[in-house]
């Protein structure tokens, strides 16, 4: 039997790339003959005219279908949208900017067909196009993230992966509400063939993530997949509980064979100070767990979608 492939393409503000993108995928899927393939466009409460576009490419074409959501939700939401109402036996997430070349489409869809891998994922292995300070941080995120948490996460790594129905189930049974995709991709584990590409730039519009974005998203990236900041909380709790037990008691034994005189106020406000700045600092961290849990419990919806051509689509999830 035939098989076919869902294509997931989040947009936010992409008025001006969605019909690029959309002749250059049709391009690409001409050449694709074993596989019928369909476009999932979902609208992530673009405010161009981005929901005009589509309405107007599943107008004049059976194989697009969109989803609107009822405001900005975020690239994260639409891409679990995209995955929970994906009918396909192949499914892949495209940027609507080009950045993931939709050339790449028909080599990614011989490998899994050849049966060894359950997903085909790309990679940038360079960066340029992108400011300098941009990458150094991106290196640094990777490194630190790959020490301290059990998901693999692989640096360069993009969201563009074609996968197998099999991993998609997995995606979507992952429903917590804070999400960070790489990082659920890699903790799910599977058979991820790894495709190298150079980086492409978008085509038009500009990029949604400014540097503080990138660097909050880098944070969340770290608290939803790793514990590891709050062992070093109480672990430098305990050295610094140790060490002062220590002191005490050579000032203390001091006091009694020597009789000192009282000195050293001013090493005694620093002392205050920086217990007092590290317990802020491990308060914080706490914090910032808690205020995960919290948004966890509330089991809010990750999506609400206002408007779509598909009967079937789950509309709040
Ligand atoms: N996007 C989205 N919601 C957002 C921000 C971005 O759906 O809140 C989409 C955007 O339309 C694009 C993709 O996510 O298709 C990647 O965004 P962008 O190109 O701005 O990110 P970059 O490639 O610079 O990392
Ligand atoms: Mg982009």
């Amino acid at each position: 039997m035939k098989k076919s492939m869902t294509l997931i393409v989040p947009c936010y503000n992409e008025e001006e790339s969605l019909p690029l993108f959309y002749r250059a995928v049709c391009d690409v899927i001409a050449t694709i003959e074993d596989c019928d393939v369909t476009l999932l466009l979902v609208n992530d409460g673009s405010r161009d005219g981005t929901l005009s576009v589509m309405r107007d490419l599943a107008s004049r074409d059976s194989r697009v279908r969109y989803l609107s959501f009822s405001r900005n939700f975020g690239k994260e939401a639409a891409m679990y949208a995209g995955f929970c109402n994906a009918k396909g036996d192949y499914v892949a997430v495209m940027d609507a900017d080009m950045q993931d070349p939709p050339s790449l489409l028909p080599q990614m869809l011989d490998i899994l067909e050849s049966g060894e891998y359950d997903s085909v994922a790309t990679r940038r292995v360079t960066r340029e196009g992108e400011p300098p300070i941009r990458s150094l941080f991106a290196r640094l995120f990777y490194r630190i993230i790959n020490r301290i948490s059990d998901a693999d996460i692989v640096d360069g790594a993009r969201d563009f992966r074609l996968m197998r129905r099999e991993m998609v189930d997995a995606i979507v049974a992952m429903c917590e509400y804070n999400r960070f995709s790489k990082g659920i991709f890699g903790w799910i584990g599977f058979r991820t063939y790894w495709l190298p590409y150079k980086n492409v730039e978008r085509v038009a519009g500009e990029t949604k993530w400014s540097f503080f974005k990138l660097f909050k998203y880098s944070i969340e990236g770290i608290v939803n997949f790793s514990q590891a900041p709050l062992s070093i909380a109480s672990l430098m709790g305990l050295i610094l509980t140790v060490a002062s037990f220590a002191a005490i008691l050579f000032v203390v034994v001091r006091r009694l064979l020597f009789g000192d005189p009282v000195a050293g106020w001013a090493s005694t406000i620093c002392v205050i100070l920086l217990m007092g700045g590290l317990q802020l600092l491990c308060l914080g961290i706490v914090g910032q767990y808690l205020a995960k849990t919290y948004l966890e419990v509330k089991r809010r919806p990750h999506y609400i979608i206002a408007e779509t051509n598909d009967e079937s689509a789950q509309r709040v999830h």
